[in-house]
């Protein structure tokens, strides 16, 4: 199964005309309605289809070209399977169980969270990231408590409005899964060529929020280099 997927990938990076039957090989389990089913594959077609002239050097790094044939080839070299469980918690949106390789699952929550598209995209990218075991699956790093923004005001999720001082939901690598996550919804915002402005500035308003969960002050500088942000911009910790 694994040399299929492969072949399909390679298929659609030199073609680019694969990515419909690339997907009809992403396994479902039985209990994944059709209605979910049919939104992540509306979701992962949308990311298939993105197109850009520039990607940031940490981009590439991680996932290649802000393209949908490196997306698609990235996503399908790490997830085969897609599950479907509540993750634990109420307010899950998806997660991964590193005792199952290369399966992510996702919760009700993704088709009933209002959040825009490319949003939940960059979930089921951050859970992917999470299927990498030769990288100890990127466990997230504890939050700071307390946990201030630049205001002095507590930090929420921008998914659940929970406060995340003390939560295992922060990062402190450009490469983890926040960190990943974060350098794919800012890439959107600043180099997807076929993206309409809403599909934009969702994505950076989401990547501004992700940011703020990378608490290590050199791993957050080097992701502000990388998108561009003017030094006087960079909140350098002294
Ligand atoms: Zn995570």
């Amino acid at each position: 199964m694994k040399y299929l997927l492969t072949s399909v990938s390679v298929m659609a990076v030199v073609a680019g005309l694969f990515i419909t039957e690339a997907r009809a090989d992403l396994q479902f389990d039985s209990d994944v309605e059709p209605a979910l089913k049919n939104q992540i594959l509306a979701d992962l077609q949308f990311m298939g289809s993105i197109t850009s002239t520039h990607s940031t050097a940490l981009h590439q790094q991680i996932f290649g070209q802000v393209n949908g044939a490196d997306y698609t080839k990235w996503f399908e070299a790490r997830v085969f399977t897609v599950g479907k469980q509540d993750c634990g918690s109420s307010i899950a949106v998806a997660c991964v169980d590193p005792s199952y390789e290369n399966k992510i699952w996702m919760t009700e929550n993704y088709t009933k969270f209002d959040h825009p598209q490319i949003a939940r995209l960059s979930v089921v990218y951050h859970e992917a990231r999470h299927t990498e075991s030769e990288h100890g699956n990127w466990g997230h790093a504890t939050c700071p408590t307390p946990f201030l923004d630049d205001h002095g005001n507590p930090v929420t999720s921008i998914w659940t409005g929970a406060q995340l001082a003390g939560e295992a939901a922060c990062d402190v690598t450009p490469f983890g899964s926040y960190g990943s996550q974060t350098i794919l919804l800012k890439n959107i915002a600043l180099n997807c060529s076929n993206c309409n402005s809403k599909v934009k500035a969702d994505a950076d308003i989401f990547a501004t929020d992700q940011l703020g969960r990378i608490i290590d002050a050199n791993a957050k500088n080097q992701m502000k280099r990388d998108f561009g942000l003017a030094r006087e911009e960079m909140n350098i910790a002294i």
